[in-house]
């Protein structure tokens, strides 16, 4: 059988089987609904209550400021649209956000809501400086991701942070791509709210959570019972949230090792891609990046193509980000970062994990080589450059 190779972290991960060892009590024999008042519910509502103590933990936030979610794109639309609860009505943001931001934004601006859109530079890196020519009066959120998911650039979120401190202004992260694989803490980043996802650091699909400074978000998300505060009622999806502590947990006790080791082979794929095939160029900044992340255009390719050859090879990785691909469109991030649209579509994704080895990066290089090379026949240009 063909081995798999799966360079689509930033996709989703494998649920860790530590973690999925530890959720599955609560599918079978710990049934309980953990809101009940008898020591069967109770002892469900003591784990919730350890993994939330966990995730704050990480992040050097409180307890009762992690509210559980079914997601990051959940705890994005929370923190966007909570802004109508606000006076000043206002939002910055950037280009590049994720469309969990983006379009959550914009449906905004139908409620009358502001948003100014800042631009990023060729690394896709926001200028501090741009948000804050954009603030005004009444800009009542600030939006910037920690890392980006297609690129993997890492934003100064420290200096901004203390930009919207300045202004007191509350300061949103999306960390869907940072939290579990790069070190993050609320207070000294001045972070108001912060949105995470489970699957994106080996905890299962369908749970996440937003922190909140202090608890104080106006908009309640989801009305119904008294969970969450009442904030964001329903059931609690308790295997979930265990499994996903137990993810986070996970994520930090190996993070150093964890990242040392991604960077180190990250760099050396992209030695190797630049050793071995010409007209190549690495989208996103080469040193303020995700440790898993490389992000290549090749150019005379079509990106899609690249990826269906790979994929006969038994090897993952995408054009963008999941939730866009197969679209037409070329990625928005790309674009905002002033590639021109035959670059944008010349590019494809690839994030590792611990699991890749040094032999599937060589696999994987000279598949790239060989089906790039392929490609290229295609190419009129390319074709009468080499005649
Ligand atoms: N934000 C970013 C930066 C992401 O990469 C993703 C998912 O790819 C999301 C939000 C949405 O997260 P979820 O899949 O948990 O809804």
């Amino acid at each position: 059988m063909q081995k798999l190779i799966y360079m689509d972290n930033a996709a989703t991960t494998r649920t860790d089987s530590r973690v999925r060892e530890k959720m599955m009590p609560y599918f079978s024999d710990r049934y309980s609904n953990p809101s009940g008042l008898y020591n069967f519910a109770r002892e469900n509502k003591k784990e919730i209550e350890e993994s939330r103590r966990i995730i704050a933990e990480i992040i050097n936030a409180k307890p009762e400021d992690i509210f559980f979610t079914s997601g990051g794109t959940e705890s994005d639309n929370w923190v966007i649209k909570n802004i109508s609860s606000n006076y000043r009505k206002h939002i910055i943001t950037s280009k590049i956000e994720h469309h969990a931001i983006l379009n959550s934004c914009e449906y905004m601006e139908t409620k009358g809501v502001k948003v100014s859109y800042v631009d990023v530079d060729r690394q896709g890196r926001v200028e501090t400086g741009n948000i804050e020519k954009n603030i005004e009066g009444n800009t009542g959120l600030i939006s910037v991701m920690a890392a980006n998911n297609e690129v993997g650039t890492v934003q100064n979120i420290d200096e901004i942070g203390q930009l919207a401190k300045d202004y007191d202004i509350p300061f949103h992260t999306d960390a869907v791509q940072a939290f579990g694989h790069i070190p993050i803490d609320v207070k000294k980043s001045n972070i108001s709210f912060l949105s995470a996802s489970g699957h994106k650091f080996g905890g299962p699909k369908g749970v996440g959570f937003l922190y909140v400074k202090e608890g104080k978000i106006s908009e309640n998300l989801i009305h119904g019972g008294s969970q969450e505060n009442g904030k964001r009622a329903g059931t609690y999806n308790v295997p979930g949230i265990i499994g996903m502590g137990e993810a986070a947990k996970i994520a930090y006790e190996n993070m150093d090792y964890r990242m040392n080791y991604e960077k180190e082979l990250r760099d050396y794929f992209i030695e190797q891609v630049f050793n071995r095939i010409p007209y190549v160029r690495l989208n996103g900044d080469f040193d303020n990046r995700l440790p898993n992340n490389a992000n290549f255009s090749f150019k005379y390719v079509d990106g899609e193509s690249l990826v269906f050859m790979l994929d006969d090879m038994g090897i993952c990785c995408s054009t963008g980000s999941a939730c866009n691909a197969g679209s037409s469109k070329p990625s928005h991030v790309l674009m905002a970062m002033g590639l021109e649209e035959e670059t944008a579509y010349s590019s494809i994704r690839f994030s590792i994990s611990h699991e890749i080895s040094r032999e599937d990066i060589n696999f994987v290089v000279v598949a790239l080589e060989n089906s790039v090379e392929r490609l290229r026949q295609y190419s009129k240009d390319y074709t009468n450059m080499n005649s």
